[in-house]
């Protein structure tokens, strides 16, 4: 086993997350190590990518399940975001093309969730996002951003060494000290953030039994992908990450999709269950996505599958606070993880970030957890 010198943080991930982390966390002086997984594929895209200031029908979701001035918060925060993330790639350089339009697919599933979020949002209910919030949705600025995703990374990364291991563990000392396992080494350090987006149920974290953002939830799958797909660690999604399958056995896929496994994202449930309609669903889409038959052995809620409110969960472990996570930004990772990784610098800087909504925190699981 090697020795490693201890650091003052170490970022486990290096999507846009961890790298925004990082490098936020080097600005600001701090001496930093990235550890980032060669079985876990990241699922931050590849090539031309678009960053949105939140999406309408998240926030029109979010304002009808948690009241309009949390709602507007979360939309406030991600506008941040999108200025932070202009900036920087406006301050190295990085080609960058201002979007004009705020919604953008031309999936036609995805458009009629939107429209119907919409109509939902202006006509039905007073307490819901009012019009005034679902058109703010559409017109506020800043609007989208299309920029290149690896270039962006790169510079993030720029000068600093990322370790290629698969973190297994993380325990403290008692003197305090947080010790980073893989499966051959052993590191050490004062700090840890977890950017491990879509890994995060593997580790100690959060209370058992937490409420988990709707990516991590899941279903059990007998694969029968074909040969070239079926990869252990690797990991597949589309309809911008609604749906997501990772290989995790021999004969095993992860399959989520939660906004399909539960009546409304989850939104106000309490109940560990999948209709059987819904997992039906997913199935089917993984079919078609992979054009082969997948045979659905055990429709299983992994441990993940809990009450879900879709807010990313960003800030201190309620377990243990000198570990940061963050993860579940959805299909707003790109503006959302940049800007989590930034203040959860300052966090780690100051022990507060004024940038950073306390809805995020973890503590708001906490009365789901045993
Ligand atoms: C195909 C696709 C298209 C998308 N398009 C958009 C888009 O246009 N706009 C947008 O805003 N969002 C988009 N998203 C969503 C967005 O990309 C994600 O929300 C965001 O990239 C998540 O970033 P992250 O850094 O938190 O996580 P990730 O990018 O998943 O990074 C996590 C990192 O943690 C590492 N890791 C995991 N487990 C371990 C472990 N045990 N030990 C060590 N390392 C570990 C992984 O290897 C990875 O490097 C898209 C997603 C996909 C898949």
């Amino acid at each position: 086993m090697r020795d490693h010198r201890p650091v003052d943080v170490i970022v486990i991930g290096s999507g846009i997350t961890g790298t925004s982390c990082s490098y936020h966390l080097r600005r600001l002086g701090y001496k930093t190590k990235m550890i980032s997984s060669p079985l876990v594929r990241r699922s931050t895209p590849e090539g031309k990518a678009i960053a949105c200031a939140g999406t309408s029908d998240l926030i029109t979701r979010m304002s009808d399940a948690r009241g309009v001035d949390f709602a507007e918060k979360i939309w406030a925060y991600y506008g941040r975001a999108m200025t932070h993330l202009l900036s920087y790639l406006q301050e190295k350089g990085i080609p960058v093309v201002q979007g004009g339009r705020y919604y953008f697919s031309k999936d036609a599933l995805e458009q009629s969730e939107h429209d119907a979020a919409l109509v939902h949002a202006a006509f039905s209910s007073a307490s819901i996002a009012t019009p005034k919030l679902a058109l703010a949705a559409i017109q506020q600025e800043p609007k989208t951003l299309c920029f290149d995703i690896d270039h962006l990374l790169t510079s993030l990364c720029e000068g600093e060494e990322v370790i290629s291991d698969h973190v297994c563990n993380i325990s403290q000392t008692d003197g305090g000290t947080l010790c980073i396992e893989t499966q051959g080494n052993q590191y050490t350090s004062e700090m840890v953030v977890l950017a491990a987006h879509a890994a995060i149920g593997d580790f100690d974290c959060l209370p058992d039994g937490s409420l988990v953002p709707y990516e991590d939830q899941a279903i059990l799958l007998e694969s029968r992908l074909p040969s070239p797909y079926h990869v252990l660690g690797n990991y597949y999604s589309w309809k911008h990450n609604h749906f997501w399958v990772q290989v995790i056995g021999e004969r095993l896929l992860r399959v989520g999709g939660a906004r399909f496994l539960r009546d409304r994202a989850g939104i106000g449930g309490h109940q560990l269950t999948i209709h059987k309609k819904s997992a039906d669903l997913v199935c089917q889409s993984v079919q078609d996505m992979f054009a082969c038959d997948i045979g659905a052995i055990s429709i299983v809620p992994t441990v993940g599958c809990l009450p879900c409110d879709e807010v990313a969960v960003i800030g201190p472990s309620t377990l243990n606070d000198r570990i940061l996570l963050a993860t579940g930004f959805g299909s707003v990772g790109l503006s959302g993880g940049f800007e989590a990784g930034r203040c959860l610098a300052q966090m780690v800087d100051s022990g507060v970030s004024s940038d950073l909504p306390r809805e995020f925190w973890p503590e708001r699981l906490r009365h789901f957890g045993g």
